[in-house]
């Protein structure tokens, strides 16, 4: 079969009408991007905050028109809104609390525990990679759903390349390795597409990774979240049915501090707080063995009982948990008998034990 090519989606979508306006999103030049990518089709549609409610409703017909189309595999469509300056108001959240019949399940599986941190590159998806494969050898059926829209990295460190197939062309079977089920945004979203996702199409893009992915039958489905606490990450935590959340932090008191901002922000939404786990906590001299406390260590243990937390454990800086996890091969499943992968097996079984008791 001949590819689809941009044209046609861009042909199909004259049929969409925008009910307030007289005319198609593509004469009202408000599709402003088709992306193709091995049958995998994005498109951009254009609105503005006030409009975003109407514009939900044309950018469901455009998925579904595109997906309709012979050799399509997937189609997304997300709302993207042209921000003329930072808004001045704090932003605010897109879903009603009380509402908990709206927040997203996914049928068949058992808990959905996100995974977050307060900063970047504190090794929150390195952290969430070795919690979800520990999971699984402790006899758990995992799935790991890299919703880090910022920099997805789970495919790679979870040692997965290629794409996603679709046997109905409605769902999308996920990838698997080491026993372990695997989504990325990455898979949906071309690397060199701009990442200028906001609240409503963060939410789409989740509820499609939720939904539309064949997870089931899992007992835990750990989402590795984008990093800091603003209005993406609140949207993702308050619109999704989560069981609990982990927080990964450094032990730096800064990072300590963003840290606590994580705890508070998942508190807010009433997602309970399965425990910290303090990343690059000490250092092992590759020579002689001594433990060197770079950062001050520590930190997490005292915030986690400053904030009536679990803590969950500490995972030391070594040169061989970056390369495992980077090379595709995390530590866990390669060197099983090291003192590492125990430290992420202890965690996991901890784990286990704050989902029982809050079940
Ligand atoms: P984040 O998801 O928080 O941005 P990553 O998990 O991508 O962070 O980690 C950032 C980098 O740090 C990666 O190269 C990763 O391999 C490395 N890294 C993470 N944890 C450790 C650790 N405990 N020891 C050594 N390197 C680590």
């Amino acid at each position: 079969m001949a590819s689809v090519t941009e044209d046609q989606i861009a042909e199909a979508l004259t049929q969409v009408q925008v009910p307030d306006l007289d005319g198609d999103v593509i004469s009202l030049e408000l599709v402003s991007g088709i992306v193709v990518k091995d049958g995998m089709v994005h498109i951009m549609v254009e609105t503005t905050e006030e409009r975003a409610p109407v514009m939900e409703d044309v950018r469901q017909q455009c998925e579904k028109l595109a997906a309709e189309i012979p050799g399509v595999l997937n189609a997304t469509a997300v709302l993207t809104e042209e921000r003329e300056a930072p808004a001045a108001a704090p932003p605010t959240p897109t879903l009603d609390l009380t509402q908990d019949e709206r927040r997203i399940r996914s049928e068949g599986v058992g808990a959905i525990i996100a995974v977050a941190s307060g900063k970047g590159g504190v090794g929150k998806s390195t952290t969430s990679v070795n919690i979800a494969l520990a999971l699984s050898r402790l006899g758990k059926k995992v799935g790991i759903m890299d919703a880090d829209i910022y920099g997805p990295s789970i495919p790679r460190m979870m040692g997965i390349t290629g794409q996603p197939r679709s046997e109905d062309g409605n769902t999308l079977i996920p990838m698997e390795n080491y026993d372990v089920k695997c989504m990325s945004m990455g898979f949906l979203v071309p690397e060199e597409e701009p990442t200028i996702w906001r609240g409503p199409m963060v939410m789409g893009a989740l509820e499609q990774m939720l939904r539309d992915v064949e997870w089931a039958p899992l007992d835990i489905l750990i989402v590795d979240m984008p990093p800091g606490t603003g209005d993406a990450q609140l949207t993702m935590a308050q619109g999704t049915e989560l069981a609990g959340a982990i927080i990964v932090s450094t032990p730096q008191d800064i990072a300590l501090l963003d840290a606590r901002k994580g705890l508070n922000m998942f508190r807010q939404v009433d997602v309970p707080i399965i425990g910290l786990v303090e990343n690059m906590s000490y250092y092992i001299c590759p020579k002689c063995g001594d433990e060197a406390h770079i950062f001050d260590n520590g930190g997490a243990k005292e915030t986690a009982e400053k904030y009536g937390c679990p803590f969950l454990g500490e995972i030391p800086l070594d040169v061989e948990i970056r390369e495992t996890s980077d090379g595709g091969r995390p530590i866990v499943v390669s060197k099983t008998s090291s003192p590492h992968a125990k430290a992420y097996m202890d965690i996991a079984t901890k784990v286990i034990a704050e989902i029982d008791q809050l079940n």
